[in-house]
């Protein structure tokens, strides 16, 4: 059995949660194979070494003195490792540090430090070996990961090294120089990881014990979700829930490799897993997977007699969004009509001059623009087949007088989307929540 940990952050903020780690590592010997990010918030008023490093870049570029910031990193690294009776030589790699980023420092490879070093204090701390992922994460010039170049070199790694730490959210180039991923790519170097070791599960530890069922500023103690399809992440992520850096699914996926999300401070629970099928699926009671949600979408409505046997207005009117570069969510076609949803920040002002080109070259009967519109998913895979999911949800709806003004199936049936009045946003997630919750408790 082999188990592939990362560790974001929130995990490694102090020396109290890197006594935390070693704990669930040591109390498992088949997690053998620890991917780290760069040290995170102590406390809510705290910053990211992260973030410093890039503070310290910008500094530097706007000719402003860094030097307070860069200190703070280093008293940061030297009180942790001082705390954790560790030897790591942080005054030689500090310095070197310095002296780089007083000449020409890349910024990837400055941003990268937090990693670097958190894992090499990490490494000496759990007695397993370091290995740099310039050595073995690789990129092409185009900034998109060497998958097949990558996974070798880590399959490789693993033979002489059977229980290693490697820094998250940075690789090399192929003339050598570090690249780093999106903010949050420690979480897919986890997923590479566990995809070229054939691993049985990637365990993801964070701050929280696993997903929730609705977002927590808008509903009171939403159930956590124990068990997630991919494609019911996707449409919760799709819809706004930030779980997981996107990309880091992908090559877990791909090995059919369940992802397990943990909280490092509370390891008894057991967290969220995330898996391609669930089997003796009886979806733990609960019909409804997730609920997510986002305000401030814009709905463009074109009216055209027998639309469906003629859809060229269709095509017309998203060839013209897509010169425009703006990303659609939704398209909804009636006999009449469609309607076109997208982000109202993405249509901006440019939305007014696609309207005026519609009409102006494709004459249809009619055309509405509204905006101010909220769009909420409700997921769950078991939707599919039980009857009456449906009636449920618009019958909580309708019962609270919440006006829908948009309605929109996701992929597999597995996801219904509705359009609300922005004002509307809070309430209709509570009300879905609680209709689906309290139903359950009664039936
Ligand atoms: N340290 C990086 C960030 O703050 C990468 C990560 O944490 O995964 O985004």
């Amino acid at each position: 059995m082999l188990k592939v940990v990362k560790f974001g952050g929130s995990s490694l903020a102090d020396a109290k949660h890197f006594a935390q780690v070693r704990n669930i590592i040591e109390s498992d010997s088949s997690r053998r194979c620890v991917v780290i990010s760069a040290a995170g918030k102590r406390n809510r008023n705290d910053s990211k070494i992260t973030d410093l490093l890039y503070l310290t870049q910008a500094h530097k570029t706007y000719g402003v003195s860094y030097e307070d910031i860069f200190s703070l990193i280093e008293q940061r690294c030297l009180e942790m490792r001082d705390e954790l009776g560790l030897s790591f030589d942080l005054e030689s790699e500090f310095s070197f540090l310095r002296s780089q980023v007083n000449n020409d420092i890349e910024v990837d490879y400055l941003v990268s430090r937090g990693e670097y070093l958190t894992a090499g204090l990490m490494s000496e701390y759990l007695g397993f070996d370091f290995i740099d992922a310039s050595d073995c994460i690789f990129f092409s010039y185009d900034g998109k990961i060497d998958y097949e170049k990558t996974y070798q070199a880590i399959a490789q790694v693993a033979v002489k090294h059977p229980r290693f730490v490697i820094p998250g959210f940075y690789g090399a180039l192929p003339n050598g120089r570090v690249h780093v991923m999106p903010r949050g790519g420690s979480d897919i170097t986890g997923s590479i990881v566990a995809n070229a070791l054939d691993a049985d599960i990637y365990e993801n530890w964070t701050d929280v014990s696993g997903i929730l069922m609705a977002d927590p500023k808008v509903v009171q103690n939403p159930a956590p979700i124990p068990q997630i399809t991919y494609d019911e992440l996707r449409e919760l992520s799709f819809m706004g829930a930030s779980v997981l850096q996107e990309e880091s699914i992908l090559p877990v996926r791909e090995k059919n490799i369940p992802l397990n999300i943990r909280n490092t401070n509370c390891p008894e629970d057991p967290g969220t897993m995330i898996m391609e099928t669930i089997e003796n699926d009886c979806g733990n009671g609960h019909l409804l997977t997730g609920i997510a949600g986002r305000k401030n979408f814009t709905i463009l409505t074109v009216y055209q007699k027998h639309i469906s046997t003629d859809t060229r207005i269709v095509r017309k009117t998203l060839e013209l969004l897509e010169a425009c570069r703006i990303e659609v969510q939704h398209i909804t076609l009636g006999v009449d009509s469609f309607n076109v949803v997208m982000p109202t920040s993405e249509a901006g002002d440019r939305i007014y001059d696609i309207i005026a080109d519609i009409k102006a070259n494709l004459h249809p009967d009619g055309i509405k623009m509204c905006d101010n519109i909220a769009l909420i998913a409700s997921v769950g895979r078991r939707m599919v087949s039980v009857p009456g999911s449906s009636a449920r949800l618009f019958g909580a709806l309708g019962e609270n007088s919440i006006n829908i003004r948009m309605i929109a199936q996701g992929s597999e049936e597995i996801s219904i989307i509705v359009g609300v009045d922005n004002k509307d946003f809070e309430r209709t997630i509570r009300t879905l929540y609680e209709g689906f919750m309290d139903g359950e408790k009664k039936s």
